[in-house]
């Protein structure tokens, strides 16, 4: 049946990957790249824990290797779920009042049987506590009396693993997707973009095309942080990046522009998607926030691509359950087709600077405008051929000829039909 094409790959690696605990830096996540790594080709840059940037700091390696609350010797909490022990828990051991207890037991606001995500100390690795997260329904059980404390963590010296796949293409302009691959025991959040990703990489390998296409994996934020900022070159002829994130629940798509909108991708993502039933847009930072301000603080357009919002965000209602294959089918789907139609487009690449005096027998590109004092007038499309003969100094030095085309509202066999005469002159680059 035509609706499950797509979709199968994803759904399995959010299976098999959903329950790994993916700290930043830790063994499952580690594992996870590597079941990765078997469908797709990875490329690792891993940063060391003394490298320090902008701030940012890389927490140490972190396993949990037992969570446990024990009252008058019984074990009454079993850490079983990866979100059952605060993200870069302190070790700790010891007896407790229930008082003390409960200042580090943390539990979900808008469920009494769930189990929420606690991230923060991953971020603040200078900061850390010990804790649960666990059921209100536990925390409001809990009776008077002295509490056995046991967590007891495997700590090493801290990497970041940053996992890149480049699928090249006969020029070297690249369109990034990026996702995010730590939040462990969650399924749509973000692991659904991984696989969702990760399936669209894996439909491309045979492919030859046009452009590049690069997938890169993050630890939300951080990643992005020290891949862009530590990586000479990483981001030449890059033209593009989208956020694929959380594209696996039964809710309506949603596109988040870049800052002022200014990709082909999200303009083809746009088109698709907008005739089709709850999907939604908006500007930068309205809808959902991920790495976009990381990628922008580059240069580089970032769009997003999501479902959010969705009930069951950030705790253990965010499993398989909650995802279809209906969800990752359309997702994959969309990226594939917005792909092919990129492939179509034509993308212009600037060979000049500056204004160029066009009248010039050298160039003979010259659009008259008229001149109302000789009573010479001249119809709409040449008005808008010297519109687009004026913008052409000014347009970035790679556009997409679309893209020029709808800005100035000139009909695209026009466009292209002059701008191929700017390249018989060795003025620009078609591709
Ligand atoms: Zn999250």
């Amino acid at each position: 049946m035509e609706l499950t094409m797509f979709g199968n790959l994803a759904y399995k690696l959010i299976e098999e990957l959903y329950l790994y605990n993916r700290n930043f830096c830790s063994t499952d996540y580690d594992k996870a790249l590597a079941e990765i790594h078997a469908i797709l080709p990875l490329k690792i840059h891993n940063f060391t824990g003394d490298e320090h940037f902008n701030g940012w700091m890389i927490p140490p390696k972190w396993d949990l290797v037992r969570g446990q609350i024990r009252k008058d010797g019984k074990v009454i909490f079993e850490a079983t779920h990866p979100l059952h022990v605060i993200g870069l828990s302190k070790p700790f051991s010891g007896f407790v009042s229930k008082e003390e207890l409960q200042k580090h037991l943390h539990c979900d606001a808008r469920f009494p049987d769930a189990i929420p995500y606690h991230f923060r100390q991953n971020y603040r690795p200078w900061e850390r506590d010990w804790g649960f997260c666990v059921p209100k329904q536990f925390f409001d059980t809990l009776e008077e009396g002295i509490y056995q404390v046991d967590i007891l963590t495997n700590e090493s010296e801290g990497y970041l693993k940053i996992a890149e796949h480049t699928h090249v293409g006969a020029n070297p302009e690249t369109f990034v997707l990026v996702a995010h691959l730590d939040h462990g025991g969650m399924a749509n959040d973000d692991l659904a973009g991984v696989a969702v990703a990760v399936e669209i990489f894996h439909h491309l390998l045979p492919q030859h095309t046009k452009f590049t296409y690069r997938l890169v994996l993050v630890q939300e934020i951080i990643g992005s942080a020290y891949y862009l900022g530590k990586i000479p070159h990483i981001l030449d002829h890059v033209l593009e990046s989208c956020f694929l994130e959380m594209l696996g629940s039964n809710t309506p798509l949603a596109l988040q522009h870049s800052y002022g909108g200014r990709g082909r991708m999200e303009q083809i993502l746009s088109n698709l998607l907008k005739n089709q039933t709850g999907f939604r847009e908006g500007p930068f930072r309205s809808i959902i926030c991920n790495d976009e301000m990381v990628w922008e603080s580059y240069g580089i357009p970032m769009s997003s691509l999501s479902r959010f919002p969705y009930p069951e965000y950030h705790c253990d209602k965010d499993n398989p359950s909650i995802i279809t294959h209906e969800a990752l089918h359309d997702s994959v789907k969309v990226f594939l087709d917005t792909i092919e139609q990129l492939e179509k487009s034509t993308l212009m690449r600037k060979k000049f600077e500056g204004v160029l005096s066009v009248a010039n027998p050298q160039y003979n590109l010259y659009i008259d405008p008229g001149q109302s004092a000789f009573g010479l007038h001249v119809d709409e499309s040449q008005q808008k051929l010297r519109l687009l003969m004026d913008t052409l100094p000014i347009v970035p030095k790679e556009r997409f000829i679309e893209q020029i085309a709808e800005e100035l509202q000139i009909p695209l066999s026009l466009t292209l039909n002059y701008l191929q005469k700017w390249q018989e002159k060795g003025l620009v680059e078609l591709i």
